[in-house]
């Protein structure tokens, strides 16, 4: 069975989230700092400005036509606010939101609860929703077209179908992948978001916020050293954050100077570029192995002893945008400024770091 959160749009919107239910869909990320550290409106959100006007429009217009808001997907690599926008919308709107997560609905019977359930004008978050079978993504059309659902009773010649009316909801879904989504399931959103990694200066001003949040003292220098070392990604800035406190309470008197987060983050081995040790390994691998590419991810993936999803959603996003790599019809390849970056000169150049 999956499992279910239920937050309604009262008393169960907690200034402290800590106690919630919210927990419950994500142990190996919401830890309680993460649940405070997550802005809880769209106005506390930083960055994502054209997306979040956007949302924002739709949600004010909804709100005074008193209608429910149109189905919305978000996409992107994790940790760029996709399940943030999905708690801030219903709290900005004032209504109930259940949390489910497409890996956790292997059978239309799972998806059931959620949608009866569903209160009027209500949000319905689906984390990884790429990972729904067909056979759930299926039962979801008519739930999301026409607010009804298709039940088949009984089996073989006494089968009969029934169908059930909805209250009308909004489904926020949420995927690193949109490529993976049937075009039937894509189509049926009104709302479709792609959010993107966030600058240097979108980074250290959340970086700040939540240095406050967390009650610690941080200097200017010492937030750009964290915000530089995050890959454009905030919940990676909120880890190195949490680290970096770590350290300076460990080794200093607490105080997050630049001295000390920069030495705090070259003992995690961030490097200049923010690039971590699995993001070197990576193209350490394409270079060592592979002459550079093009390879293929999979052989990158069985070599380096690592999911490929996990190269594809949350190493190589990073690498390509910093341009590091490139995806070419045969493969991945190092570009010249990933050569450059592991130190080596680009074939064909025999000095290093030549042009
Ligand atoms: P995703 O669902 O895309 O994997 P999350 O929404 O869980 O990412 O974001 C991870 C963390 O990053 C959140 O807990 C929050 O603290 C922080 N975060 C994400 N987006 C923003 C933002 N726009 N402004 C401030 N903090 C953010």
């Amino acid at each position: 069975m999956p499992r279910e959160t239920i937050l309604s749009s009262d008393d169960s919107w907690p200034e402290d989230e800590s106690e919630s239910t919210l927990g419950s869909v994500q142990p190996e990320r919401n830890s309680e700092d993460d649940i405070a550290l997550r802005p809880k409106h769209m106005n506390e959100m930083v960055g994502q400005r054209q997306v979040a006007e956007r949302l924002r429009i739709a949600v004010d217009a909804a709100s005074k036509r008193g209608e429910p808001l149109g189905h919305i997907l978000l996409d992107g690599p994790p940790g760029l606010g996709k399940t943030t926008f999905a708690t801030c919308i219903p709290r900005d709107l004032g209504v109930s939101l259940q949390i489910a997560s497409g890996a956790a609905l292997a059978a239309p019977k799972d998806l059931l609860p959620y949608l009866t359930n569903a209160e009027e004008g209500s949000v319905l978050f689906i984390d990884e929703i790429h990972r729904l079978p067909k056979a759930v993504e299926e039962f979801m059309y008519p739930a999301m077209e026409d607010f009804r659902i298709d039940i088949t009773l009984g089996e073989g010649v006494n089968a009969r179908t029934v169908n059930m009316n909805l209250r009308p909801f909004t489904l926020i879904g949420a995927t690193t992948r949109t490529g993976l989504l049937s075009a039937p399931l894509r189509d049926r959103f009104q709302i479709r978001e792609h959010l993107d990694f966030y600058s240097l200066d979108e980074l250290m001003e959340i970086v700040h916020r939540n240095a406050t949040k967390l009650r610690t003292v941080l200097d200017d220098h010492a937030a750009q050293q964290i915000a530089r070392a995050s890959r454009g990604t905030p919940r990676i800035a909120n880890n190195r954050l949490r680290w970096v406190r770590d350290y300076a309470t460990s080794r200093a008197d607490g105080d997050m100077t630049g001295e000390i987060a920069t030495a705090a983050l070259d003992m995690l081995g961030v490097d200049q570029l923010g690039l971590d040790p699995q993001d070197r390994k990576y193209l350490e691998t394409i270079l060592r192995v592979f002459h550079g590419g093009p390879v293929g991810v999979e052989a990158v993936a069985h070599t380096l002893n690592t999911a490929c999803d996990t190269l594809t959603d949350e190493v190589e996003p990073f690498l390509l945008r910093t341009e590091l790599v490139v995806r070419t019809p045969r493969g991945r390849k190092l570009t010249t400024k990933g050569y450059e970056h592991l130190g080596q000169s680009p074939p064909g150049e025999t000095a290093l770091f030549a042009s």
